[in-house]
C-alpha cells in the first residue's frame, strides 16, 4: 500500500514529489506518456523565480526530478488507464495489467495540446506530415521553407518568434482582429521581420503533396467567409489545451471544460483522499510556478489526510 501516487510529472507532480517525499511520505510518481510534461517541449523559461538569466523548460524538470528523488520519491514510467476507490477509501491504480494500490492520490497530470478537429489530423502528426503542436520538438525540420502557426496567445507567439530561426517565413493566424497573448510576447512576433500575421482567419483544410505531407492551408475569412490557398511546409498548433482527466472516469467532478474541481481554497477534491494540482484544475493562471504551488499545497494536504486517517 504506498501513502501516495502522484500522477503526473510537471512542475506540480515533482514538487508533490519533493514535499511528499521530504515527509518520509515514500511518494510514488508515475509520468504517463511525456514525462516532464509541458515544459519539456519549450526552451527558455524566464519567468521561473530563482532564474535571473531564464532556464532551459527541459533543464528545469530535469532538476526538480532530481530534487525529488534525491528525497526518495520513486518513479514509474507508467500511463494510467483508470483509478476505483475502495470501500475503505484506499485507491485502486489501474496502469495495464499491473494495479497500485495507495491511501491518497495527486492527479497532476496536466493538460494536453488542442488540434482544430479537422480531417486527418492525427495522420498528420506522424512521420514528419507537418502537423506539430511543438515548435521546440519540430521546428528545426523546417529550414528555409514557409511555416504556420495557428493561435493568438502567448503560446503562439512564443512558437512564431521560435520559428524565425529555421523558417524562411512565418504567417501567424488568429481567429479575431486582436492577440489575446501579453504585450511583450505578442510585440516580440509582430515586430520580427519573418512573421506576418494573418487576422480574421482560421484553417479550413490542410493541403497535401503526393507523398501526403503539408503544402499548404486553405485560409478561411473568420469575418465574411472568403477562402484562400496559404503555401507552407508545417502548421504549428497553439490553440490551447485540454485537461487531462479522461482517465478519472467519474472519480473526481469535473467542470465543464473536463478541469478536475478543487474545494475552495484547496486542492482537494470533493472524493477524500485525492488531490488535483497545476493545469489538471487550473483554468486561470496555468504557468509552472503556480503549478508548482498547487503541487506543495496537494502533498500538505494528503500529508495532513493520512495523519488524520491513522490517528
Ligand atoms: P490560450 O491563452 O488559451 O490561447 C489560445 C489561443 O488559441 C487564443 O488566441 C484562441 O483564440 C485560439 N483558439 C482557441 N481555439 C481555437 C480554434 N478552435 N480555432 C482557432 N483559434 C483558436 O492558450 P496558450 O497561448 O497556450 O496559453 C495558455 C497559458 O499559458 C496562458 O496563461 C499563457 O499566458 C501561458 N503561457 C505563458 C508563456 C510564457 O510566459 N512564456 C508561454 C506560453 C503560454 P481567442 O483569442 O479568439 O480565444
Amino acid at each position: 500500500m504506498e501513502n501516495v501516487v502522484i500522477i503526473g510529472t510537471g512542475p506540480a507532480g515533482y514538487t508533490a514529489a519533493i514535499y511528499a517525499a521530504r515527509a518520509d511520505l515514500k511518494p510514488l510518481i508515475l509520468t504517463g506518456s511525456q514525462p516532464g510534461g509541458q515544459l519539456t517541449t519549450t526552451t527558455d523559461v524566464e519567468n521561473f523565480p530563482g532564474f535571473p538569466e531564464g532556464v532551459m523548460g527541459p533543464d528545469l524538470m530535469f532538476k526538480m526530478q532530481e530534487q525529488a528523488m534525491k528525497f526518495g520519491a520513486r518513479i514509474d514510467f507508467k500511463t494510467v488507464e483508470t483509478i476505483n476507490r475502495n470501500e475503505d477509501g484506499t485507491f485502486d491504480i489501474i496502469c495495464g495489467a499491473e494495479t497500485i494500490q495507495s491511501k491518497t492520490v495527486i492527479v497532476a497530470s496536466g493538460a494536453s495540446a488542442r488540434y482544430l478537429g479537422l480531417p486527418g489530423e492525427l495522420e498528420l502528426t506522424k512521420g514528419g506530415a507537418g502537423l506539430t503542436a511543438c515548435a521546440t520538438c519540430d521546428g528545426a525540420f523546417y529550414r528555409d521553407v514557409p511555416v504556420c502557426v495557428i493561435g493568438g496567445g502567448d503560446s503562439a507567439c512564443e512558437e512564431a518568434t521560435f520559428l524565425t530561426k529555421f523558417a524562411s517565413k512565418v504567417y501567424l493566424i488568429h481567429r479575431r482582429d486582436e492577440l489575446r497573448a501579453s504585450k511583450v510576447m505578442a510585440k516580440r512576433a509582430l515586430e520580427h521581420e519573418k512573421v506576418e500575421m494573418i487576422w480574421n482567419s482560421t484553417i479550413g483544410e490542410y493541403l497535401l503533396n503526393d507523398e501526403g505531407k503539408i503544402k499548404g492551408v486553405k485560409l478561411v475569412n473568420t469575418v465574411d467567409g472568403s477562402e484562400s490557398e496559404l503555401p507552407v511546409n508545417a502548421v504549428f498548433m497553439a490553440i490551447g489545451h485540454t485537461p487531462n482527466t479522461g482517465f478519472l472516469n467519474g472519480l473526481v467532478e469535473l467542470d465543464e471544460s473536463g478541469y478536475a474541481i478543487q474545494l475552495p481554497g484547496q486542492t482537494a477534491t470533493k472524493t477524500p483522499g485525492i488531490y488535483a494540482a497545476g493545469d489538471v484544475a487550473d483554468t486561470q493562471y496555468r504557468q509552472a510556478i503556480t503549478a508548482a504551488g498547487q503541487g506543495c499545497a496537494a502533498a500538505l494536504e494528503a500529508e495532513r489526510y493520512i495523519a488524520d486517517q491513522e490517528d
